[in-house]
């Protein structure tokens, strides 16, 4: 079963869109043409009977009724002007008959009817009129003379234990075959015009709404092999148009993504080229040149060592952003103090930078215990202090602060740059960015940023920058308060 219905979605799927659009208009029409011929030509008949038995019954409750409140309160006249009132609205012979079946009264309009025939069966009639429980017959009978079906009513007045005389009721039934064949033929010609308008204008139809995406279906080919000028064209409709839309920046992220790869390739490549370059030469004067000299040596064998730092710096990137993007790194949170790691951190850079005239500003706030992974965020504090020292101004000064909030601690790095252009603002996040006034004594990898930003959205915690060109920029991001074992 489920390998026939996975067939039949096989088999839909390659039904091109027009052909089913066309497809489902033109069993829409047979259906509607269907119910209209079931109904008018099978049940035309029965219609028909059915509104002769509900006016015949009708003429009986109206003769009855007037019956009971004229003719028994001495209103005859009034009683015989309602019999022959409802027998020639209604096209009805009535008889009034007595309790023995001897007529009393009678309204003969039709030409022949069987109920005033000299052969009558009223006798007849008025006994299955006293078999019935509720004293009332219907039915159609054939008239002898005519040969034609006949619509016989009857009912008894006044009750079954004090009969006062009975009522019967002879209507026509004409024959609905004629009218029945003039219906078909109408109808044959109706359905014969309507389904080739209905084949015309469904084709039509389907070409118009399979158009647009016959088109952006094309244009999305052209994009597949590469081409990120294609235009999407979604005239048509909404959804033709939401689609245009969607390629449209879908397109325009493949080729942002594109672009940031080419220049990863080229980035990552002239970065390691630099520092091969390096290795390899100084390997060199140390076997050719300074191998005897131990200061020679030592001066190079240092300059050696921290080129391999500068590989190792931007392999372990790489390796720590594809870690935490493919989702494999786990969040490992534990209690520290945030206060005690931002001095710890900025410690370490001390050394380094105040050799070099860097000066780190921290304004800490009152110790704050925050339960997030140490590691990481460490990783996230000292990308950002770094950026922060490798794009500071002239006067080499960085600001950290700590700022305690009530729903956590906000993080602060400042910097007194360039600053970041706006449009440029959410692009420093994504990987491999780094601007075109990139400086080239700055170690970076374009991955600095992008592993705040991994860490930071694993944790669920706010970030972002506010810079001003000329002025500087101050990254921020606030640790949120996570009670421990309620993650
Ligand atoms: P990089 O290794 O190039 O610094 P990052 O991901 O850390 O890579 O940063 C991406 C880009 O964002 C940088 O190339 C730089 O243009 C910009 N940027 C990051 N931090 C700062 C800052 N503090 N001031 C100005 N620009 C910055």
């Amino acid at each position: 079963m489920k390998l026939i219905k996975k067939r039949i979605r096989h088999a839909e799927s390659r039904i091109p869109l027009k052909f089913k659009i066309w497809l489902y208009f033109i069993i829409f029409t047979v259906i509607v043409f269907a119910l209209l011929w079931v109904f008018q030509i099978f049940f035309l008949e029965r219609f028909y009977k059915g509104m002769a038995y509900r006016s015949a019954m009708k003429s009986m409750d109206t003769i009855v009724e007037s019956y009971e409140n004229d003719y028994k309160n001495g209103y005859k006249t009034l009683f015989y002007k309602t019999l022959s009132s409802v027998a020639g609205e209604n096209e009805q012979c009535i008889s009034i008959l007595d309790k023995f079946g001897r007529p009393v009264t009678q309204e003969h309009i039709l030409g022949k009817c069987i109920i005033h025939d000299r052969n009558n069966k009223n006798r007849e009639l008025i006994d299955n009129i006293d078999m019935d429980d509720d004293g009332v017959i219907k039915g159609p009978m054939i008239n002898p003379y005519t040969n034609k079906e006949m619509l016989i009513c009857g009912c008894r007045i006044g009750t079954a234990s004090n009969t006062q005389g009975y009522l019967l009721i002879n209507s026509t039934l004409e024959p609905v075959g004629a009218t029945v064949n003039i219906i078909k033929r109408q109808l044959m010609i109706i359905t014969g015009v309507l389904v080739i308008m209905a084949f015309v204008i469904s084709l039509y139809l389907a070409k118009r709404i399979a158009m647009p995406i016959d088109r952006i279906t094309k244009s999305a080919e052209r994009l597949a092999k590469g081409d990120f000028s294609t235009k999407f064209d979604g005239r048509g409709y909404l959804e033709a148009k939401k689609l245009a839309d969607t390629l449209t920046y879908a397109e325009k992220e493949l080729s942002r993504v594109d672009t940031m790869q080419r220049d990863l390739i080229a980035n990552v490549s002239h970065d390691l080229r630099t520092p091969l370059t390096m290795l390899k030469a100084y390997a060199e004067m140390i076997r050719d040149l300074s191998g005897d000299n131990p200061v020679k040596r030592n001066e190079h064998l240092e300059i050696i060592i921290s080129e391999t730092d500068r590989l190792a710096l931007l392999v372990n990137d790489m390796l720590d952003l594809s870690k935490l993007e493919s989702g494999k790194q786990k969040l490992t949170p534990s209690e520290f103090g945030i206060s005690g790691k931002l001095g710890e951190i900025i410690e370490r850079f001390k050394g380094l930078s105040e050799k070099n005239g860097y000066h780190i500003m921290f304004t800490p706030d009152e110790e704050r215990i925050v339960y997030c992974d140490v590691v990481k965020i460490e990783q996230v504090i000292y990308n950002l202090i770094n950026n922060a020292l490798n794009y500071t101004g002239e006067d080499k000064k960085v600001f950290v602060r700590q700022i305690n909030k009530e729903d956590g601690v906000l993080v602060e790095i400042e910097d007194t740059g360039d600053g970041i252009e706006e449009d440029k603002i959410k692009l420093i996040f994504d990987k491999y960015y780094r601007s075109e006034n990139h400086k080239r004594e700055v170690v970076g990898t374009g991955l600095g940023l992008s592993i705040v930003k991994a860490v930071l959205k694993m944790h669920n915690f706010d970030y972002g920058v506010r810079s001003t060109l000329g002025k500087g920029s101050t990254f921020w991001f606030k640790i949120r308060n996570v009670k421990k074992n309620s993650e």
